[in-house]
């Protein structure tokens, strides 16, 4: 079954949310209302939405203080905010896009802009769910399903995972940098510590289990890369320079004893 987009609305005026959920359900996404920003923080607790339209206005803290935040947190940096604010001049635009929005639609707006901004947000920052099928030995990857599957197996990726999959699949037997690899699978959210890269292949062997996660080759000091041509069983020598050889004979039976 194809998994709907799902859009967070975080807006404290119930008419404005109902209007935005009814349209956007009628147009095959999947709405979710937060009315405050301790709800909106809830859910994005709870599951990470596909996008979030941000009201700027909001009782206690502010949609733009939500969306600093949120860009600042390593698990919601990516999801696509839009801020939906009355404001319409320049300072508190640009106010906006520094905070970290996507995007903004200066209120009253017309709710076929509002869905052609969401669609729009979605092709730039998640370029798979528009592809197809793409395959590398047993391991197949379905963006429009979003399904991924191993000799027959489906496997359950976090979002950041299916993407990095998607790219490491769609780019096959070759070397990518960390710095390639946040550049092409985070987009321009440059901020991202390198290491944030080596966090998510590890999450993603561990998703992908033993065998496939093999497929997934640490490349050192070079990066990584995804190959249907994994060396099996070959565990590949350290050889330790002298130089840095422990000069004193290690005793492994005093670690046995256990506490004392
Ligand atoms: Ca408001």
């Amino acid at each position: 079954m194809r998994q709907l987009p799902s859009v967070l609305i975080v807006e404290d005026e119930p008419a404005i949310a109902e209007l935005i959920a009814v349209n956007l359900r009628h147009n095959g996404f999947q709405p979710t209302w937060a009315m405050d920003s301790a709800s909106a923080q809830r859910e994005l607790d709870a599951v990470l939405p596909d996008v979030i339209l941000l009201d700027w206005m909001l009782p206690g803290e502010s949609g733009l203080a939500l969306a600093r935040r949120w860009r600042a947190n390593a698990r919601t940096k990516a999801v696509p905010i839009i801020m939906l604010t009355a404001r319409g001049d320049e300072t508190d635009r640009v106010a906006g896009l520094d905070a970290g929005a996507d995007d903004y639609i200066v209120k009253p707006f017309s709710t076929k802009e509002l869905l052609a901004r969401v669609r729009a947000v979605l092709r730039r920052r998640a370029p798979e769910q528009v592809g197809g099928l793409v395959a590398v030995g047993a391991l197949s990857l379905d963006s429009s399903t979003y399904r991924v599957v191993f000799n027959e197996q489906t496997l359950k990726l976090g979002p950041t995972e299916f993407k990095l999959l998607h790219y490491l699949m769609t780019h096959a037997e070759r070397v990518h940098s960390r710095s390639q690899l946040l550049d092409k699978v985070w987009g321009d959210h440059v901020f991202i510590e390198e290491r944030t890269v080596d966090v998510h292949v590890k999450r993603l062997r561990e998703a992908l289990g033993a065998d496939a996660g093999q497929m997934i080759e640490t490349v050192r000091g070079a990066g990584y890369r995804l190959t249907a041509h994994t060396a099996q069983a070959a565990p590949s020598t350290v050889v330790i320079p002298d130089s840095i050889r422990d000069p004193v004979p290690r005793q492994p039976w005093i670690a046995d004893r256990g506490p004392q």
